[in-house]
């Protein structure tokens, strides 16, 4: 990996970040024969959460000719998902890929993401960009086209373009004071790696688990032959609830969740675990100017779904090419901002509006059925899969507007099997703050009703 001194340097484009939002950013706009410098304060390889892809990853990787070596580091093949109530007393219900509509790639991985991270910013200097890893960039006195001036610790460096794809540090937006926060979606997130976690098999090999709880929801990601990733997304207000300290709580989550624990039984890892915030937020405009944001420097959205790497890679696709759109005199540059400002802002409200269901207890109680009529359960198969990069087709849209419907029919008149979602603080003789707390929204009051949709 090449790594220069600090100077005063003039390029094309600097990026700032290496993960996989500014690598692919670079990968391309070093392929187009563009100058491209990345700045990076972290020395890789370096641990990043957020193992687990949406096909759009894979077929990005594929159309990018990144496949070959993904496959060649230690991964596991992800064909879908499983969803289940951490009570454990239901089978897990099956999302999978195969029943996808469409012809798509109906595939993806799952990976350590210090590798991962590492094979994109190798690619991008075997393309030709140069990288600054150890440097922060401290601040800008310059935003325009053509006339971009980023400082660093130890000198600057004067662009054409800005591609901002720092991260959760969201430099630029900071800078441009227009990072907001989405009420509603205020949680932490406590994660490790384990061996000897029991597994899915058979026609679920490789498949990740989500179990949800009151509280909030787990996940089970296997990330190569014996370790998996696991992890528990908490409601930040009653995560403080946990009677033991933040680098214990994941243990504790654990212990507290039948479903979770009946898979940890023979498990061994830490004792303690990692703890991040997520806080969803956007920063808007996503582009102007000389400057692009990309990943989770333009926005960041609950990780529920794996969205986070897609999106980035997406951003960071489509930020590079409308720069080589003007570079080649194809378009002017404020269309190229404009275009992919409009990208962002669509996909995050698509991705978001998913994730709202989510947290929509009458939706869970559907999904974890499996089935419904009219296949409608395919359509939200796709849309669970993220297949919405390049719109929704109709066959996906009638049938997930039918979901929709059905998910405010079983509010009032149960379509499924009423469930009561399983509390960790309730499990461990504690109080809810509130009646009604905890991440899992619309929980009906009213019990039994004969099931119209079946499990799987
Ligand atoms: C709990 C949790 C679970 C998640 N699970 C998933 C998942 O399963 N699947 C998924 O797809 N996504 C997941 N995500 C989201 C995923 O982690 C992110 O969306 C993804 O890492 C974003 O990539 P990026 O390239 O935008 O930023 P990053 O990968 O964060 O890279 C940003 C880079 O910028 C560098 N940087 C920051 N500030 C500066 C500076 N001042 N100067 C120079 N360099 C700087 C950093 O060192 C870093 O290397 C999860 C997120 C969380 C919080």
């Amino acid at each position: 990996m090449i790594t220069t001194p600090t100077s005063e340097r003039r390029c094309d484009v600097v990026i700032i970040g290496a993960g996989p939002a500014g690598s692919i950013a670079a990968i391309e706009l070093a392929r187009a024969g563009l100058d491209v410098v990345v700045v990076d304060r972290s020395d890789f390889p370096r641990f990043r959460i957020g193992e687990s892809m949406l096909p759009h990853t894979q077929r990005l990787m594929e159309e990018l000719d990144l496949m070959d070596r993904v496959r060649a580091l230690p991964h596991v093949v992800k064909k879908g998902l499983e969803v289940e109530f951490g009570d454990g007393r239901r089978d897990a219900a099956a999302i999978s890929f195969a029943e996808m509509f469409g012809d798509g790639v109906k595939q993806t991985f799952n990976i350590r993401r210090s590798i991962f991270d590492r094979m994109l910013a190798d690619t991008a200097a075997e393309a030709g960009a140069e990288h600054r890893f150890g440097e922060s960039v401290t601040g800008f006195d310059g935003l325009d086209h053509g006339d971009v001036r980023v400082r660093l610790q130890g000198g600057s460096i004067h662009a054409d373009w800005l591609i901002d794809a720092s991260g959760q540090a969201c430099v630029l937006g900071r800078h441009l004071g227009t990072r907001r926060f989405l009420p509603g979606f205020r949680n932490v997130s406590y994660f490790e790696h384990f061996e000897g976690v029991r597994r899915n098999t058979g026609d679920r090999d490789g498949f990740a688990t989500l179990a949800m709880c009151r509280e909030g929801w787990f996940w089970m990601i296997p990330l190569d032959e014996t370790t998996t990733s696991i992890g528990a997304v908490i409601d930040d207000r009653l995560a403080r609830e946990i009677p033991v300290p933040a680098n214990r709580r994941l243990q504790w989550c654990l212990e507290h969740c039948p479903a979770m624990a009946e898979r940890m039984t023979e498990a061994t890892g830490p004792e303690t675990n990692q703890t991040v915030g997520d806080f969803s937020y956007t920063c808007g405009p996503h582009a102007a100017d000389g400057w692009f944001m990309v990943g989770d420097a333009a926005a960041f959205i609950d990780p529920v779904w794996s969205t986070g790497v897609s999106l980035g890679l997406d951003g960071g696709v489509h930020a590079a090419r409308r720069i080589i759109d003007v570079a080649r005199g194809r378009r002017r540059p404020t269309d190229a901002t404009a275009a992919h400002h409009a990208r962002i802002a669509r996909l995050r409200k698509v991705f978001l509006g998913l994730i709202r269901n989510f947290y929509d207890h009458s939706f869970r109680e559907l999904v974890v059925a499996g089935r419904g009529p009219l296949e409608v359960h395919r359509a939200v198969v796709n849309m669970l899969a993220g297949d919405v990069f390049s719109g929704v087709p109709l066959r996906v849209r009638w049938r997930w507007d039918l979901m929709m419907a059905f998910r405010e029919i079983n509010r009032f008149r149960p379509l499924n099997e009423r469930i009561r979602p399983h509390s960790l603080l309730q499990s461990a003789g504690l109080r809810l703050p509130e009646p009604n707390a905890g991440v899992c929204r619309g929980v009906p009051r009213r019990k039994v009703g004969a099931p119209a949709w079946q499990s799987v």
